[in-house]
């Protein structure tokens, strides 16, 4: 069983106050508004405490949200791109200076330990820093035809409207993720978060109308009904883009329903990551890899390491000592500053990770440590290390968004490349070897977006982040990322 601390510090001082300084309805067309549903109630994970009513989003307050957006976008797209740039750059440093409210409000509504957010904080931001300073670089081309009988002439406009639907896992970052780019390419947009963490949204907005972002820009609906509220703004003909992080389920049917309107899509979905160690991989190194890759945000991450794939040679070893670290994880509420293992997200979240656990157990995994929920208050699941788990479990075979690592074992590189491609899902994979062509063959031969090589941590604003089969479609971040609120049009001249 888990040798797991728990603490019950008391929220830090000024919680209170944060929570009241939070505004509680939606944001359209510049004006906080009421909704037309009933308000409903966002909870403390670590305590079970509700933290905050706020306003529920109708479906014509969707409408009004795209309407607001819509009016909005012909003067947003034509206002100059270092003006849109500055702005950006000021919510950059507004974030800066309000870092500990974005932080303290996260791990409230989330659950995450205060440093994990202050790191949130820093990555999130970094969104916005970099796409200030990409907003200026959108570009054209302009050259001779191939016959020599006219001049072509390309250039990038922004999409246009946008409707950006994002997870609660992550809940500063996967916004500013999707808002500082469709800003910077100079497209409008509606954000849905998720209902479960709405609060550091509304408190983001808020700074980026103190940036300085225009009326009607950006406008965002809280809401329990978001099939309901989100299918009519899908639908309606305005929208330009649909931008979605979230389950491969609901992706693909938003994908569905975007089909209709022929609505270009990104999407950011599942992930089934497999952690891969070799007989001649640094351990202590593979080690830390693991806890960075599986326990960040109590394994609640697209990019957690799902599969643990390693040399039989060294499997016991590794189990061991990464049982070591799990064990001097210290849980409680992640207010208080020396936890560094938070909850899960709900009551539902700690059942599915148990009854992962039990599967695997049945087909004949072995428990080091973990296994257990922990009692209230709070959703709390003990991290858990599992040996000898069978390919058929359920562990293996689904995302399982939780503390829970299970080693599989392998003999020869084959193998571990065909394990670890035996998924639908191609976000991201770990390799730990020192051989550095080991290395090189495995990021070629492993079937997704992205590939950490001796690290368990890769997110970087300055990187194409994404996934392949039924990870997604479309990359945020990077070069790559503004791409996808541009639209390319060619004109052709002809010589006279
Ligand atoms: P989810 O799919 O349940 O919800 C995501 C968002 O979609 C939320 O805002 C939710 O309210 C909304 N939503 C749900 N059903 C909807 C519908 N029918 N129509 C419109 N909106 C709807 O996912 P989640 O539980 O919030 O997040 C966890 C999932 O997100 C995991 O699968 C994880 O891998 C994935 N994720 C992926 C990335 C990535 O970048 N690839 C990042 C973070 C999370």
């Amino acid at each position: 069983m888990s040798a797991v601390t728990l603490t019950g510090q008391p929220a830090a001082q000024g919680s209170a106050e944060l929570l009241a300084r939070v505004p509680d309805q939606l944001y359209i067309n510049g004006q906080w508004v009421n909704g037309t549903g009933e308000p409903f109630a966002v909870t403390d994970p670590a305590t079970g405490q509700v933290l905050k009513q706020i306003q529920n989003a109708s479906v014509a307050d969707g409408a009004r949200a795209l309407d607001a957006a819509v009016a909005a976008a012909d003067v947003w797209a034509a206002t100059p791109a270092r003006v849109r740039a500055e702005i950006l750059r000021r919510a950059f440093d507004l974030l800066q200076e309000r870092r500990e409210n974005f932080a303290t409000l996260m791990t409230l509504e989330m659950g995450k330990p205060i440093a994990e957010a202050n790191g949130e904080v820093t990555y999130g931001g970094e969104f916005l820093r970099w796409f200030s300073e990409e907003a200026v670089r959108i570009s054209g081309r302009y050259g001779a035809n191939p016959e020599g009988t006219g001049t072509m002439v390309v250039t990038q406009r922004p999409v246009g409207p946008c409707y950006l639907i994002t997870p609660w896992n992550f809940p500063l970052a996967m916004a500013t993720r999707k808002i500082a780019p469709a800003l910077a390419a100079g497209c409008t947009v509606v954000v849905k978060p998720a209902e479960l963490t709405p609060l550091t949204t509304l408190l983001f907005v808020q700074l980026l109308a103190d940036a300085g972002v225009p009326a009607g820009v950006v406008n965002v609906i809280t809401t329990t009904r978001s099939q309901a509220v989100s299918a009519p703004i899908i639908a309606d003909p305005r929208l330009r883009k649909l931008s979605f992080t979230g389950s491969t389920g609901v992706g693909r049917a938003l994908i569905a329903q975007a089909a209709q309107n022929v609505l270009r899509t990104s999407m950011e979905l599942g992930g089934n990551a497999p952690f891969l160690v070799f007989a001649d991989a640094d351990l202590e190194q593979a080690v830390t890899g693991a806890m960075l890759a599986k326990f960040r945000n109590t394994g609640q991450a697209c990019t957690a390491a799902n599969r643990f794939i390693v040399h039989a040679s060294v499997a016991d070893e590794f189990a061991r000592r990464l049982t070591e670290r799990v064990n001097a994880l210290v849980s409680g509420p992640g207010i208080d500053p020396t936890v560094s293992f938070g909850p899960l997200v709900t009551e539902a979240a700690v059942d599915n990770v148990a009854a992962l656990v039990q599967d695997a157990l049945a087909r004949g995994a072995t428990l080091l440590t973990g296994g257990i929920r922990s009692e209230g208050p709070g959703s709390f699941y003990a991290p858990t290390v599992l040996t000898g788990v069978s390919a058929d479990s359920r562990l293996v075979l689904e995302e399982i968004f939780g503390p829970v690592v299970g080693i599989q074992t392998f003999e020869t590189d084959e193998e571990a490349i065909e394990m670890a491609n035996n998924t639908e899902y191609g976000l991201i994979g770990y390799v730990f070897t020192t051989d550095i062509n080991r290395g090189h063959r495995m990021i070629e031969s492993i079937d997704t977006g992205m590939m950490g090589l001796n690290t368990g941590l890769v997110s970087n604003a300055a990187a194409p982040f994404g996934g392949v089969k039924q990870s997604g479609l479309g990359r945020e971040g990077g070069l790559e990322g503004i791409n996808e609120y541009l639209s390319t049009k060619y004109t052709l001249i002809p010589s006279s």
